[in-house]
């Protein structure tokens, strides 16, 4: 066809040159493009994109990836009466309480995360958190903490794996898995992208992040916020194959007689940490990084770092309450 396009007339000419496009164009098979979702679930924002060689199978996976978000919380979130966690919540001091293998296997994850940190990340911190409203900006009185704080250990949780149930050896206990579900989630999200032959990703849910591959060849690039100023980054890391999770005093939060009241507790006291005013945790999954930004925000950076340079393949910044970023070993490539 094209060898014989010189012989039509300009007009003509154009016009079966671009009939020519417009047939290739049906016939190729595939469109390779970017794609970008963005949903609430889990009470965040959700956000997938990626680099699909086929964009109605790319987003079929990104069908997949909200599917699992929206079930993962189904069974996790403590706002829905119905759920699995809500029912542990309910009944699991009277006796185990059996779940689904998703749910059970959170838990046992938290524990570990609870046990490599000195208790500074514990899924019971519920126990005493649940009397906090920050939307209402209530929080309990000392004496309301001191009566709920023996309810925080994770030590009194029994997991019967044979059963995948859940007991509180303890009156008065609550469990809370917004510090570990969205990181759980995202890793769910990365390994059904992973199955669908999708090489170039990243799957947000809140402060939790995960990314598979690069993009156009390089880096993908993550800000820092400033913890005053939702516009401004106090720093950019470049980003392959890589979880990243920030933990903040100001996503949920409310400030009273100059002290700011915000969700992440520390367990021991039963008061909102006060170390830092962000921690952010760089490791190879998101549950990793999701279950030790807690901690390292719990924690603040001198312990935290004890802990964390020992596990290998996880980094840290802090924001400092002074404004100052301070960095772990591998990222300033001093060892
Ligand atoms: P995001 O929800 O944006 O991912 P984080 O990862 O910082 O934010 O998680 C904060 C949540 O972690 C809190 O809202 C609460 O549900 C939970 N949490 C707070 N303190 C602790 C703690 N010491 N250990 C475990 N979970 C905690
Ligand atoms: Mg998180």
């Amino acid at each position: 066809m094209i060898m014989r396009m010189p012989t039509f007339g300009f007009r003509s000419g154009l016009r079966a040159l671009l009939l020519l496009v417009a047939a290739l164009g049906c016939a190729l098979p595939v469109r390779a493009e970017w794609l970008r979702r963005e949903e609430a679930i889990m009470g965040t924002r959700v956000y997938v994109e990626l680099w699909a060689d086929d964009a109605s199978a790319g987003n079929s996976a990104i069908d997949a990836v909200m599917a699992s978000m929206r079930y993962i919380d189904e069974l996790m979130s403590h706002y829905k009466p119905e759920s699995q966690l809500s029912r542990i919540n309910a009944h699991a001091a009277e006796g185990p309480v059996v779940v689904d293998p998703e749910l059970f296997d959170v838990i046992r994850q938290s524990i570990h995360y609870s046990e490599i940190t000195q208790g500074a990340f514990d899924i019971t911190y519920a126990s005493v958190g649940y009397l906090y409203d920050y939307r209402n900006r209530i929080r309990p009185t000392e004496a309301e903490i001191q009566a709920k704080l023996p309810g925080v250990n994770y030590r009194f949780l029994e997991l019967d794996p044979a059963r995948h149930s859940v007991r509180f050896a303890r009156p008065g206990m609550r469990i809370d898995l917004g510090g570990i579900a969205k990181g759980y989630a995202v890793d769910r999200g990365i390994k059904i992208l992973e199955e669908h032959g999708v090489a170039h990703a990243i799957v947000t849910a809140g402060g939790d992040s995960r990314i598979i591959g690069d993009r156009f060849g390089r880096p993908w690039v993550v800000g820092i916020r400033n913890p005053d100023d939702a516009h401004s980054v106090v720093t950019r890391i470049p980003l392959v194959d890589s979880a990243i999770s920030t933990s903040g005093d100001y996503e949920r939060y409310f400030d009273e007689d100059g002290v700011r009241y915000h969700h992440i507790i520390d367990p021991h006291t039963g008061h909102s940490a006060s170390k830092v005013r962000s921690a952010t945790i760089l490791a190879p999954t998101a549950i990793q990084t999701d279950g030790l930004s807690k901690t390292a925000f719990v924690l603040g950076p001198e312990k935290a770092l004890q802990i964390l340079e020992k596990i290998p393949g996880v980094d840290a910044v802090f924001v400092t309450p002074d404004g100052r970023v301070l960095y772990s070993k591998g990222l300033t490539g001093g060892g």
